[in-house]
């Protein structure tokens, strides 16, 4: 699968990934360019080529491993990063109604707005910078509320 622009995948890795990432191709057909981790920039750490029709990747970095990597790749890439979006299905109306009519508390409300964006319960904990104690209460109530929002 291609990009917004480039229905070929191997178009988006030429064009899109070589400019986002400064990767060169080598004689063997893959790219390598340096780790997009910004301070490391380990020479020739990340790999990419196109099998079939979709970008594949992986992170020879010896400090940053291919999860440490993505967030830092999916930044530079955008809408260009396999898998980057549509992580999750379009948020659904009921969904909405249901937590705009939970009486959540505003903390607890904002972590469930940031799930339905696609994020995980722990991301959006800790993009909210919320604390060890805390994060149990929101927890708590989330999972009350993920309750009533079935049914039980
Ligand atoms: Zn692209
Ligand atoms: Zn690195």
């Amino acid at each position: 699968m291609g990009c917004d622009i480039y229905p070929d995948a191997e178009d988006c890795a030429t064009d899109h990934w070589c400019r986002a990432t400064g990767a060169r191709r080598e004689p063997n057909k893959q790219w390598r360019a340096d780790c997009p981790v910004p301070g490391c920039g380990a020479a020739r750490a990340l790999e990419f080529d196109v099998p079939g029709n979709s970008v594949r990747w992986k992170s020879f970095c010896g400090d940053h491993d291919k999860e440490a990597v993505r967030p830092h790749l999916a930044k530079l890439l955008g809408s260009c990063m396999p898998g980057g979006k549509a992580r999750r299905e379009p948020v659904m109306p009921a969904e909405l109604e249901a937590l705009a009519l939970s009486g959540l508390p505003p903390l607890a409300l904002k972590t469930q707005m940031l799930i339905l964006a696609g994020l995980t319960t722990t991301e959006a904990l800790d993009r909210l910078g919320v604390d060890r104690t805390t994060r149990y209460r929101v927890r708590d109530q989330l999972s009350r509320f993920a309750d009533k929002a079935a049914g039980r």
